[in-house]
Formats: C-alpha cells, structure tokens, sequence
C-alpha cells in the first residue's frame, strides 16, 4: 500500500460516535474514548479539554517529532479533504484550505498535523507510541522523557472531523494515539493510554568511547538487517545521533555494512550509502567533547571550523552554540 492511501485511512476519524466510556485517564488527563480500537483499526481517539498536557507513563525516547501546524488555523476538515483532494494535490504535498480560509501546505506524511513518535519497551518487548493531532509539542528528538514530561497539548492541527460549527477554535480538539509492537505492527494502546502498562525505555545505543573507533547515526532512521544485504530481514533500527562499536565491516559495491550490537542484544548490519553520511565514522582517540572549551570573552578570539575533508564533520552544532580558538 502506498503511503498516501496508508496515511489517509489512518487518519479518518469520526467524531460523532457516542461516547463509549466514563472520562478516565488517558494519556494523562481526563478524556473519553470516541472512537475505540475495534472500530477505528490502527488506533484510538480521545477527546478531552482542548490544549489539556498530554503525558504517558513511564519512560520513553522521542523519535520524530512533527511541530509546525497552527491549531485551529491550520486544521483541515476532513470532509472537505476528501473532496478537494485531487485538486489540491502537488506530486507529494497538498495545498489545503483550513476551515479558517487560510491556505496550509501539508505534505502527505503529515496529515495528522503537530505529531509525535516515542520508543519504549513493555516487559522487555519493544514499543512504539504514535499521538497525533497535537496543537503543540514540547519535546525533541532524542529526548528521554518520562511520567512528569509534559510531551505536548492536546489540539486540532491536520485532519479532523467534528460535529462542532467551523467557527469553533475547538474544532476536532482529540488526540489520536497508537501503539505499535516491534514488527511495527499496531496493537490496542488502550492500557497505555490508561496508564495500566508502564513504559520503560532501554537505551539501544553503546556508551560513546574516544578510546574506539566508533559510528554515529547521521540519518533520522536506519533499518538493522540480519546479514549485509538489502535482501535480508530488518530485525530493528537505530536511530538518529546514536553511537555504536564497529565489530566488523563489510564492503560492497555501493554500500559500507557495519556490524553492531545494540544493548538490547540485537546483532545485524547497518548501512552507509557509499558517498553519503548516513553513518559518520568517528576515528579513535578523537574526542569530540575536548573540542568545546569554556571561553573567556576578553581574549582574542578566533573562530573556526574549517572542514579538511568533504562530509567529514566532528561536532554538530545547537542552536545558539559558538565554536571558539582560543588565540
Ligand atoms: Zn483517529
């Protein structure tokens, strides 16, 4: 199935079910169930007070994070979606109007608006959480959050369906939430929503030693596979800015297959596309926390940060961050 189609089914919702549930707790405040797993496949939709914390329990690691909609003036009817679609599509994006006039461009993997995707493990066994339709998310990518992070507020960004009139800022207000098992395969999220499961993160990634020779995760996600061919099974991922020994390396025609570990057991090949920097190789002895130095203001300063080599880089940079010599 294409991701388009995926997307589309995923995200149609429907509102005016009755209630099904007394308000419990779900996600971390008080909301009620209008549409329930069996009905909804995929996942489940909560309603509560709009703009209310989302939060989950236990500890997790955040691994995508989609922050850029405006609730309210860039929610999209999904009726009108349907309707408009053909019209409003550009190749992978779709020029939408809101319900507030205001034209949003959404690109087909994000219809379900501010979005979030969290990794965690139940007993062990590897989870990942999905909560869509956020009006706003206070969390980054790599953060490890747990029961008293507030992780985003409850909103209308994306596709959504309500019974309300349009001009109601309130409009389509639910989270939708999904729980996937370790072969990405959707499961009932309701005891997490709940609260009666609780979540705990293990960190996949190895200690970051200057003293081995190691790789750091450039790309957002990579597949882990069984043996060093495209062909083989994935058996996990790893993620964005973690590190790993290299226990072994193998050399194809277009691809560099490193051998890893995580610390959750799991032992495959990860790839680097020869000519890109989906993998960084970090050389022994190179330490990369040595290169940041408290400065003194007063002195001359000059900056640097010449890069010898193309696509070699030691430090990634933050926002706001300086890099300084100290003359
Ligand atoms: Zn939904």
């Amino acid at each position: 199935m294409n991701s388009f189609f995926y997307d589309l089914f995923l995200l149609v919702e429907y509102h005016n079910i009755e209630r099904l549930g007394d308000i419990m707790l779900l996600l971390g405040n008080d909301r009620f169930v209008t549409q329930d797993y069996k009905t909804h496949g995929y996942g489940e939709d909560y309603k509560g007070e709009h703009l209310s914390d989302i939060r989950i329990r236990g500890t997790a690691k955040v691994i995508k994070v989609v922050n850029k909609y405006i609730a309210y003036e860039d929610t999209i009817d999904y009726n009108k979606f349907l309707k408009n679609k053909n019209e409003w599509r550009d190749e992978t994006y779709f020029n939408c109007v809101s319900i507030t006039g205001k034209n949003v461009r959404y690109h087909q993997s994000e219809l379900g608006g501010n979005q979030i995707e969290l990794e965690s493990y139940d007993n062990n066994k590897k989870r990942y959480l999905k909560i869509y339709n956020m009006a706003e998310v206070f969390v980054s990518v790599g953060d490890i959050i747990d029961s008293n992070t507030v992780i985003g507020k409850q909103g209308n960004t994306g596709l959504v369906l309500s019974k309300k009139q349009e001009s109601d800022e309130t409009y389509g207000s639910h989270i939708h939430f999904e729980v996937l098992d370790e072969n990405y395969n959707n499961i009932d999220p309701r005891e997490y929503a709940t609260f009666i499961k609780e979540l705990k993160y293990i960190e996949q990634t190895n200690v970051s030693d200057a003293r081995k020779k190691q790789i750091k995760i450039i790309a957002d996600k990579i597949n882990i596979k069984q043996s060093p061919t495209n062909e083989s099974a994935n058996i996990g991922y790893v993620n964005e800015s973690e590190v790993y020994d290299i226990n072994g390396v193998v050399e194809d025609e277009t691809k560099t297959w490193y051998n890893i570990k995580t610390n959750t057991g799991i032992i495959g090949f990860i790839s680097n596309d020869k000519g890109t920097n989906q993998i960084l190789v970090i050389e022994e002895g190179h330490d990369i926390e040595g290169l940041i130095k408290e400065v003194d203001e007063q002195r001359e300063l000059k900056l640097i940060y010449t890069c010898e080599k193309d696509g070699v880089y030691a430090v990634r940079l933050q926002k706001g961050d300086n890099l300084y010599l100290d003359m």
